[in-house]
């Protein structure tokens, strides 16, 4: 098994002081550990049904779409607003300064569908508890969100609540 943290580059103070930015270009340059790191992603869910993957823009986008093929199931992307060009639902959620929304297509998602979530990083939770809240209200059925790395000191994981956690690297 290959150690995926050797991939993952941490840069001080990106985009702002005090931020450890999680820097996953070096996991995308190197084939191997990305194709393991998809593999371990979406390995719980193989044989679940899962229809489709929702991913979060924009670094879920890169993970979703390969898990999506993976499990030959259909890629949703989940915007910042403003970008979808069809009918959109939105869902707004708290920063620790402000607020921010994501949005989806309306059509993106069918009711009793199951959905595995994806974003590269689970910091707070904030987005992930907002995408699952588009989902859910399109009718999704989430079985999980799944997370190349894992802020644990944040306890994202509470925020997004009752939907289950996989994460492949776990920071304490
Ligand atoms: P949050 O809503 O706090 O869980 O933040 C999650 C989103 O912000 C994800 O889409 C991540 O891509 C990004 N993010 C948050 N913190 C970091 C970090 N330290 N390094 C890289 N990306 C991050």
């Amino acid at each position: 098994m290959i150690d995926l943290t050797r991939y993952i580059r941490d840069v001080p103070d990106f985009p702002k002081p005090g931020i450890v930015f999680k820097d996953i270009t070096p996991l995308l340059a190197d084939h191997q550990a990305l194709r393991e790191t998809i593999a371990r992603l979406v390995d719980p869910f193989r044989h679940k049904g899962v229809e489709v993957v929702a991913a979060v823009e924009s670094r879920g986008f890169i993970f979703g779409a390969l898990a999506a093929g993976e499990l030959q199931a259909a890629l949703v992307p989940i915007r910042k607003p403003g970008k979808l060009p069809y009918r959109t639902v939105s869902q707004s959620y708290e920063l620790e300064y402000g607020t921010d929304t994501i949005e989806v297509h309306e059509d993106a998602v069918r009711r009793g569908q199951r959905v595995l979530m994806v974003d590269d990083v689970l910091a707070t939770g904030g987005t992930m508890a907002a995408a699952c809240r588009l989902v859910r209200r399109l009718g999704g059925d989430i079985l999980a969100a799944a997370f190349v790395i894992e802020l644990a000191f944040l306890s994202g994981r509470e925020r997004i609540g009752d939907c289950t956690v996989h994460s492949l690297i776990q920071v304490k």
